[in-house]
């Protein structure tokens, strides 16, 4: 064999149709480990392990008679240590000196292997960390559900608080705070779209008559019952509260001084005529209508003024603001 195939840089090996070994490179003989006197004129199959020699006889033999050569089969030898030795190999069958022969060369498959092995063990972590996203991902959809019935619990607590604190206890009609808010919301509206409107406010008349008479709890009862005719009279736009003690405040939205003065009739007669059983309870009512020099201060104290008014003047009636102005 010359020298340039002998130490050629792939293993190069020529066997008979039936396998025995005729010439062997020391290339190959070194990639195996083996003695050139070792193999020549052995069967090749016994350089291989017994599942190789079977794949060897399944395709190697019935390939090459068929189609006359094998282009990368992969398969593996035995060195002296019984080690696989990983191969790749290119055959063909050709007519030499009146006799068939085959002429192979393989190459170590040994790198590819380890390749592969590293693409296989990258596969695996990135399956098994798609995985850990995956179950990441599952545990953060299960928070935020959580999260989100959390999120709606709160608000429902925030919004009883926000009842709560906008709420008198005693008659369940808005308070002074939610009045104030309202007043200051109706005054913002009056100035950015000149939307009118009226406040009144109301005291029961000699009061402390029917708590002196039938007793403060009574009394407290009397409240409650009055509450409930002025919300039962007031229109859905109208804000009814408890300013304190026995004075209520109304604040009637889109609302003139007419108007105004009307709606205070309709709530005073209401109250004057509603069935109390044995007590009699009247109210006195002031009432005053935005105009462009108020604020909620100068607004509030002209109805309370009126409220003066119809004190002195009697109680049990209206008064509105622009009348005393006119006097
Ligand atoms: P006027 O017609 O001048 O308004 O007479 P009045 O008796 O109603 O007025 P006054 O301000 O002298 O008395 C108000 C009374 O209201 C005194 C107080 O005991 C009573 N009052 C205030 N808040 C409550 C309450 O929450 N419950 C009860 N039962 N009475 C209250
Ligand atoms: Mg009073
Ligand atoms: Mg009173």
């Amino acid at each position: 064999m010359d020298i340039q195939l002998d130490t050629a840089p792939c293993g190069y090996f020529s066997i008979s149709d039936s396998g025995v070994i005729m010439s062997v490179n020391q290339t190959l003989l070194d990639m195996i480990g083996r003695e050139r006197d070792e193999l020549m004129g052995k069967h090749i199959e016994s350089v291989m392990s017994v599942t190789n020699k079977v794949f060897f006889h399944t395709y190697f033999y019935p390939y090459i008679q068929l189609y006359g050569h094998v282009d990368e089969m992969y398969f593996s030898f035995r060195n002296r240590e019984q080690e696989d030795v990983p191969v790749l190999l290119n055959g063909v069958r050709q007519m030499r000196d009146g006799q068939h022969i085959v002429d192979c060369v393989v190459v170590i498959m040994r790198k590819r292997i380890e390749h592969e092995k590293d693409i296989l063990n990258t596969k695996t972590k990135l399956q098994e960390l798609y995985q850990a996203t995956q179950e990441a991902n599952q545990e953060l959809e299960r928070l935020h559900e959580e999260y989100k019935i959390k999120e709606q619990a709160l608000i429902k607590v925030n919004e009883q608080l926000e009842l709560m604190a906008s709420t008198d206890l005693l008659t369940g009609l808005k308070n002074r705070r939610f009045f104030q808010e309202k007043m200051a919301h109706h005054l913002s509206l009056y100035h950015e779209e000149q939307r009118e409107f009226s406040l009144l406010v109301m005291d029961i008349d000699h009061f402390k008559s029917i708590n002196d008479t039938y007793g403060h709890p009574i009394g407290d009862l009397v409240l409650g019952n009055l509450a409930t005719l002025l919300l039962s009279i007031s229109r859905e736009v109208d804000v009814v509260a408890r300013y304190g003690g026995e004075e209520f405040v109304i604040i009637l939205a889109n609302c003139g001084e007419e108007q105004a003065i009307s709606i205070a009739e309709r709530y005073r007669s209401q109250v004057a005529s509603a069935d109390w059983g044995e007590y009699h309870v009247t109210v006195s009512i002031g009432a005053a209508t935005i105009s462009a020099a108020d604020t909620e201060l100068s607004v509030f104290q002209k109805a309370d003024d009126a409220l003066y008014a119809s004190k002195t003047g009697g109680r049990n009636r209206v008064t509105h603001a622009a009348s005393l102005v006119r006097r």
